[in-house]
């Protein structure tokens, strides 16, 4: 769960990023976050992660209260959020396999479990075929669904996206909010920025709607049951 309760974030040279936000998000949620360029998308994750510190209010990250967090707990904080972002950030030099696997290396995961927790990623985002390809070797789409598959594969409480389909086309932007979906079935809450109005309006997610630091329209989208 997110709360953020007045948060204001003022960067050094006196942009008012963010003021006083209220946001709660549920564990569990599907949430789009939309507005224009430099509206305060970017600055409100990267107060979720601790990127950036925030200069007034509170806000609360998956029980870890980031306004007050200590240095030493913020591997802890990091650890509970998956990150996938519009230009995949994949290694190059390693396969889908490695990866995904070094994202389990860095938290210290014991060799002969990594195997079968990487394979049950590249599963649910339908690439375990792919997994001796270089991510040169794969289209956009597919690069994209290793880079989700390695924000999985420890586990997170929730993931945020920025902008995940951003260099994509309509299809494979359909196919990534698929595998977003059902990730979020399973209980992870879902962080996604977005510009693509086909999500905004077919979707039925919750939309929240910032500009100039504001949040101007929080709307939640019910499934229709009929
Ligand atoms: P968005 O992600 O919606 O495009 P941002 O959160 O990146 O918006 O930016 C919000 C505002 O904060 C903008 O006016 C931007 O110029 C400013 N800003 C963002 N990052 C910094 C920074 N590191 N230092 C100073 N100003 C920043």
């Amino acid at each position: 769960m997110i709360q953020f309760q007045e948060v204001t974030k003022v960067y050094p040279n006196g942009v008012h990023a963010l003021k006083k936000i209220n946001l709660q998000i549920s564990t569990g949620e599907f949430i789009l976050i939309i507005g224009e360029s430099g509206a305060g998308k970017s600055t409100l994750n990267k107060l979720i992660t601790r990127e950036e510190k925030l200069t007034g209010g509170e806000l609360v990250v998956n029980g870890i209260n980031v306004s007050t967090i200590k240095d030493k707990k913020i591997p802890q904080l990091r650890r509970s959020i998956g990150m996938v972002f519009q230009d995949f950030r994949l290694l190059s030099k390693m396969t889908v396999y490695e990866n995904v696997a070094f994202a389990q290396e860095t938290i210290g995961v014991p060799i002969n479990l990594i195997r079968d927790n990487v394979y049950h990623s590249l599963k649910m985002v339908g690439l375990e075929s792919k997994a001796n390809d270089f991510p040169k070797e794969l289209a956009g789409g597919e690069q994209q669904r290793v880079a989700i598959a390695r924000a999985i594969v420890n586990h997170p409480k929730m993931i945020i996206a920025d902008e995940p389909t951003g260099n994509l086309d309509s299809k494979n932007a359909w196919e990534i909010m698929k595998v977003f979906e059902s990730i979020n079935k399973l209980g992870t809450t879902v962080i996604m920025t977005t510009h693509n109005k086909e999500f905004i309006e077919h979707s039925n997610k919750r939309v929240i709607l910032i500009g100039n630091g504001s949040i101007l329209h929080d709307h939640q989208r019910k499934v229709r049951t009929s």
